[in-house]
């Protein structure tokens, strides 16, 4: 396990690209914007982007996400961390829901105490390094 990966936790490599629809979303992730996806059939939205849909497998195309406010949906406090984020243990992995009701899956690392389902939440971005971004919520 390197150094570098120790500190990284639900980020993304912005030079790991698969395919030209996870580069597209990565570039922008990069930009600190965050894409979802909608379907080109159905126009069910799905954050973080998938390129085709759940469900009725068409493809999506990606569409910038502007939606910055939501509310904690549900939560799990990590005591005994995987290898990889012994360090940061205990953390929190959040269910936060926007507005609309996509939902999204994110670390909060800015709380001073107990987290509380229906608490506010502030999308956040973190740049770890030159090519790791990573979303997260604030409280
Ligand atoms: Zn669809």
């Amino acid at each position: 396990m390197s150094e570098e990966k120790k500190e990284i936790y639900l980020g993304y490599s912005t030079d790991k690209a698969i395919t030209p629809f996870y580069q597209e979303f990565l570039e922008a992730l990069d930009q600190q914007k965050l894409m979802k996806s909608v379907c080109t059939e159905c126009g069910t939205e799905f954050l973080p982007p998938r390129q085709h849909c759940q469900k009725c497998l068409s493809l999506c195309e990606l569409k910038e996400f502007t939606e910055t406010e939501a509310k904690l949906r549900s939560y799990v406090i990590v005591d005994f961390a995987p290898e990889s984020l012994v360090s940061k243990a205990p953390y929190v992995v959040a269910i936060g829901e926007f507005p609309s009701g996509l939902r999204l899956t994110a670390h909060i690392t800015n709380l001073m105490s107990q987290p509380e389902v229906g608490m506010n939440l502030k999308l956040a971005y973190d740049r770890i390094d030159e090519k790791k971004i990573t979303y997260k919520f604030l409280v």
